[in-house]
């Protein structure tokens, strides 16, 4: 190789790496793990110039892959349901031997599996597939297909594209250990201990500021009964289906209101920048949604009501000084309804 193109050669590869650090720059400020990946394996196809780029997660009941992200356009979106078993194909044997691979001529790999190419339109000439690894834990993979300038990739790709890949494992463990951390494996809410971080946190932010904050807390009417018809098990099939109910009407009806669990079959919303008047829509949506869904246990259908508590920023200012006190009024507020008969949404007031 002559000096010109020696230099032109490390031009291009800093130019990669900038692309890369660039990208690991946009990773750090973003959260969501499916937006980060998104980003991530967009940039992965631009940076490598490749025709199509994927992430696959490995199912670890079924042993297999399936696709989290795919980048290329319509007929990449045809290879959605595929899934290959661990082994099958490059990734299922990238996902195997936890080793990347740089394949310049598919048709001439005897572990190229005809699978995705025979579900789209695709055809693929060489590709680069690289480990999703924490230690020695494979995550999955990713992969490019087809270098757009039609040559196959380089082991100067491969380095670039291990350290995107790199990234990716980093941002899916980080977003797993999230989630373990902060939400109730049972129920898929808030656990308890950051919910009541996060109500202080806007508890403190909206005194600071000036502004509103509504907590409701939700306990289910004559559980006790749920457990003795149903027993133990189908009593967590109903709080099961219960938080669902209240995941989705929470998120159906926008805003930054977070649901959690506050005991076993408590459940509580914080919502932030709310008043009361907007607490109590939402308590009663939450209730009716309750009231009018039968729950399926057993193959039976129970009718489940819960009763709910609401407490409000600055409405109760004069009984709020701390975000313990947030729980307590709501709690209180919760008895109120208890005592008025159940399947209600009520206030707090002071005696
Ligand atoms: P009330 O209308 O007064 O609330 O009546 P209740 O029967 O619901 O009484 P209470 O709220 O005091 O009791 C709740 C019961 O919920 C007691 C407990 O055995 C049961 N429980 C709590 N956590 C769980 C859980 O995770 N799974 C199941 N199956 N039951 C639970
Ligand atoms: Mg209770
Ligand atoms: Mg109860």
């Amino acid at each position: 190789m002559n000096e010109t193109a020696r230099i032109e050669k490390l031009q291009n590869e800093n130019w990669h790496l900038y692309e890369v650090l660039e990208v690991m720059t946009l990773i750090s400020a973003r959260l969501d793990l499916r937006q980060v990946l998104d980003t991530l394996m967009e940039k992965a196809r631009d940076v490598m110039n490749a025709e199509a780029s994927s992430l696959m997660l490995v199912d670890e009941e079924t042993q297999e892959l399936y696709f989290h992200t795919l980048k290329g356009g319509e007929e990449s979106e045809k290879l959605r349901d595929l899934r290959l078993k661990v082994g099958e194909g490059i990734s299922g044997w990238v996902a195997q031997e936890g080793k990347p691979v740089l394949v310049e001529d598919a048709s001439q790999d005897p572990r190229f599996s005809r699978k995705g190419d025979a579900k789209s339109s695709f055809v693929t000439r060489s590709m680069m597939c690289v480990p999703l690894k924490i230690s020695r834990r494979v995550l999955g993979t990713v992969q490019v297909l087809n270098k757009k300038d039609q040559q196959p990739f380089n082991s100067t790709d491969l380095r670039i594209f291990s350290a995107l890949a790199n990234q990716a494992a980093i941002a899916i463990e980080n977003a797993r250990l999230h989630e373990l951390a902060t939400v109730d494996g049972m129920t898929g809410l808030y656990l308890k201990n950051y919910f009541l971080a996060r109500l202080e946190e806007e508890f403190r932010r909206t005194r600071q500021g000036g502004g509103q904050l509504s907590l409701i807390m939700s306990d289910i009417d004559h559980f006790k009964k749920v457990n003795t018809e149903h027993g133990h098990l189908g009593g967590d099939a109903a709080l099961i289906e219960l938080a669902h109910v209240i995941k989705d009407t929470v998120y159906e009806l926008g805003g930054d209101d977070m649901a959690g669990r506050y005991g076993g079959e408590e459940f509580c919303v914080l919502m932030p920048d709310t008043g009361p008047d907007r607490a109590l829509e939402v308590a009663e949506k939450i209730r009716t949604n309750i009231e009018s869904h039968p729950i399926p246990i057993d193959g039976k259908f129970a009718n489940i009501t819960i009763s709910i508590g609401i407490a409000s920023y600055p409405r109760h200012k004069d009984h709020l000084s701390t975000a313990e006190d947030f729980i307590r009024l709501a709690d209180e507020a919760l008895y109120i309804c208890k005592d008025a008969g159940r399947n209600c949404a009520k206030f707090y007031e002071s005696r």
